[in-house]
Formats: C-alpha cells, sequence, structure tokens
C-alpha cells in the first residue's frame, strides 16, 4: 500500500455511526447501504466494517471468514432488490487511475435498468 488508511473518511463515520446512512442490510463484517448520489434506480455500496483502503488492500489483508461474508451481502442485496434475473453491474473504483473517491474498500451495486455500455472511453 502506499497510501494509509484515513480514519476519518466518511464511511469511517458511517461505521461509528457519527453519520447516518439508509441502511439496506448487514452481517458480522458487512454493510450495505444506499448511494447517497444515486447514478441508477439501484445503487447500493457494500462495505467491509473493518478498515480496508481498496480492493487490494481487502483481498491482500482481510480474512477469508470477511472475504466470504463481503460478498454473500452482496449477493443477498442482490436478492432483496430481485435483480439477479435482469441484471446488474458491480463496480469497485481504485486509487487515481480508477477514480477512487472514498478511500475505504467499497462496491457499488447497480441496477434497475439497462446500464448501457460499461465505460466510454
Ligand atoms: P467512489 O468514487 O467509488 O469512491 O465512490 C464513492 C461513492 O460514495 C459515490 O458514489 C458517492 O455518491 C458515495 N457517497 C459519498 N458519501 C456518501 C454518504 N454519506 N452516504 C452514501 N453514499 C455516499
Amino acid at each position: 500500500m502506499n497510501k494509509s488508511y484515513d480514519k476519518n473518511n466518511i464511511f469511517a463515520k458511517i461505521l461509528r455511526s457519527e453519520i447516518p446512512c439508509q441502511k439496506v442490510l448487514e452481517n458480522d463484517h458487512a454493510l450495505a447501504f444506499s448511494d447517497i448520489n444515486p447514478q441508477s434506480p439501484i445503487h447500493i455500496l457494500i462495505i467491509p466494517k473493518k478498515a480496508y483502503l481498496n480492493f487490494h488492500d481487502f483481498t491482500q489483508n482481510a480474512s477469508i471468514k470477511e472475504i466470504e461474508l463481503l460478498w454473500k451481502l452482496v449477493s443477498e442485496v442482490i436478492k432483496l432488490k430481485k435483480i439477479s434475473k435482469k441484471g446488474f453491474r458491480i463496480i469497485s473504483n481504485s486509487g487515481d487511475d480508477g477514480n477512487q473517491d472514498v478511500p475505504h474498500f467499497h462496491v457499488h451495486l447497480l441496477g434497475g435498468k439497462n446500464l448501457g455500455r460499461m465505460m466510454n472511453l
């Protein structure tokens, strides 16, 4: 990691209940809540409860249980929102090239409409 974790990032504050979120689901190791600026009818963020900077930090340093429960929660949200048949998109922005704004690992789950091509490159 070339950047250290900032304990005052907005998702850390949500996890400490210092600021509110619109919770969707949670389990022992992960929390799902609505994105404040939705890019599609369904736009939910899924984050680990412990401090990880980004996807690489999480997959390198989290326990197998944490990794399992994060992806299980993504799956539970897909089930809750009934989007498994119509489809969805999962994105995780990382670092400068990925344009990650919030430096706490998160998965974007987007759906509820046809999302078009993946990127406008
Ligand atoms: P990223 O660019 O991948 O880091 O995305 C960060 C996401 O966090 C953006 O989609 C924001 O709309 C979202 N966001 C920022 N602050 C909040 C908040 N307080 N509650 C919910 N979502 C937020």
